[in-house]
């Protein structure tokens, strides 16, 4: 497929603009004119509409495949949600709009969405508060660790780290760090969680806190997660839940309930938004009575008159951490989802993310390696090593899918695993689509043991096969057509 700069022939127009009829006004200084043409391409119409479809549709998305992408869910997002985003008082407001001018409730409805997903969040897991203005999962992350380094500062605590296992999303190590905290990394062990023994002879008095994801990364919850709670607290230590997944867990388990003080959500990977491509997200980090007071601002309060206001004034709050409202449209989204599906939905929503994923676990443990063969939770981790042995590796069987029409699962993650292939079908899925996939994986390992070969020219499907990703980040060239 060529590029829309190859197609551009010389003087051809889409729309021309009208002459003048109105007296010109006035010139540009010569100084700020350029003095060459912008090399824009120069395009019809139709075929700048034929260009953009058909590169829409080399896409993949849920919207046009199954994408079983394991440590960051990938679901379907209701059109229901979308429509919702897009209702023109909600979408045309301006974030400087005053709450209330002459008796009208300019921001009232936008103030209580915001206000009435906070009371739901806290009920959902179990914290006192909310703030719905961080901006994606990291930055969720990082405002909390910031109410830890608070909590601490506020209680002279000398603290210097943070503790996270080798299986947490690279997110947790990298927000410590920016927070100013040195890191300790726990291993994981035969049972794919992290290491208790180890655990507890690396807890001392200078530790701040513990960055968990339960379940984590190998889809397993920790059932020692109370006991962990405790040592962690006893060294007035604070208990970070990475919530980006909450899927796994929503209606069946509450974070606050078993120890956490502070926690984030992915709205854009638990409650619906379309997320390909890195963005945009909406991070809201909860946290119990402990941190209540270092909670960024604007905080959104009701009065006794029943109107909504934001509020700045809490004197030991980190401060501000996003502006105005935080990315309001995907909160909204949220909203929406939660109302669609109510308390049972809700419930439902963990119900068959468990139940897929050890539907998948099930039907390919024969053929896949399962290095932690227990129940796991919203995803499944594989190794590829019987087919690895065969020259057959985990990013061979991914390209392979690619050409049968799945996005390809997470491969090589998490680290602690070889070969790993790590799948979360997500509770979007019918159980024709999980038995396509099944069907495709195993065709994939009787393919490793006939024809392994094969697996190297994949994918065929697509305009590029497999480009030399060493040199395209060694000899980057963005700059391909001013030069
Ligand atoms: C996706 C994810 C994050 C990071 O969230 P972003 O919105 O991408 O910044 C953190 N932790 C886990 C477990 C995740 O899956």
């Amino acid at each position: 497929m060529s590029l829309v700069f190859e197609k551009s022939v010389d003087q051809r127009r889409g729309y021309k603009n009208p002459a003048l009829d109105v007296p010109a006004a006035g010139k540009i200084d010569a100084k700020y004119l350029r003095s060459e043409d912008c090399p824009f391409p120069e395009m019809s119409e139709l075929d700048v509409v034929r260009h953009y479809t058909q590169l829409s549709k080399l896409n993949f998305s849920i919207d046009t495949h199954f994408y079983p992408l394991g440590s960051c869910t990938m679901k379907y997002n209701p059109k229901f949600c979308e429509a919702s985003a897009r209702v023109p008082g909600f979408a045309n407001l301006h974030p400087l709009l005053p709450q209330l001018k002459d008796g009208e409730r300019l921001t009232q409805g936008a103030l209580e969405v915001l206000y009435d997903l906070e009371q739901w969040m806290c009920e959902m897991t179990g914290m006192a508060s909310f703030t719905m203005q961080p901006l994606a999962g990291a930055h969720g992350e990082l405002t909390g660790v910031m109410m830890m380094a608070a909590y601490h500062k506020a209680k002279g605590n000398k603290k210097r780290y943070i503790i996270v296992p080798d299986s947490a999303h690279g997110t947790n190590p990298a927000t410590a760090r920016i927070a100013g905290y040195d890191t300790i990394s726990i291993p994981s062990d035969e049972n794919g969680v992290m290491d208790f023994e180890v655990l507890k002879s690396k807890i001392n008095d200078e530790v701040a806190g513990l960055m968990l994801t339960c379940p984590n990364t190998h889809g397993l919850f920790n059932s020692d997660i109370d006991k962990i709670a405790q040592m962690i607290h006893d060294v007035d230590g604070i208990m970070y839940y990475d919530g980006a997944n909450l899927n796994a867990i929503l209606g069946r388990c509450r974070p606050g309930d078993i120890g956490f003080d502070v926690m984030h959500i992915n709205t854009h990977k638990t409650f619906t938004t379309p997320h390909g491509g890195g963005g945009p997200g909406a991070g809201p980090v909860g946290v119990n009575k402990k941190l209540e007071p270092f909670l960024p601002v604007s905080r959104v309060v009701k009065k006794s008159d029943g109107t909504f206001a934001l509020d700045y004034d809490y004197e030991d709050s980190i401060g501000y951490i996003a502006s105005f409202y935080g990315n309001f449209a995907l909160l909204l989204r949220a909203y929406a989802y939660i109302l669609l599906l109510g308390e049972e939905g809700l419930r439902a929503v963990s119900d068959h993310a468990v139940l897929n994923a050890n539907y998948i676990k099930a039907c390919l443990k024969d053929k896949f390696h399962l290095p932690f063969d227990r129940l796991c939770m919203h995803e499944v981790v594989f190794s590829a090593k019987k087919q690895a042995e065969r020259g057959v590796h985990a990013v061979d069987i991914a390209k392979y899918l690619i050409d049968q029409g799945i996005h390809p699962p997470t491969v090589y993650f998490p680290l602690t695993v070889k070969e790993s292939v790590m799948v979360e079908p997500t509770e979007t899925e019918s159980r024709t689509t999980l038995d396509e996939f099944i069907e495709c994986m195993l065709q994939a390992d009787l393919e490793s043991q006939e024809n392994p070969g094969m697996f190297h020219g994949l994918p065929k499907t697509t305009p590029i096969s497999r480009p030399d990703e060493v040199k395209a980040a060694r000899e980057l060239n963005t700059n391909y057509f001013t030069q």
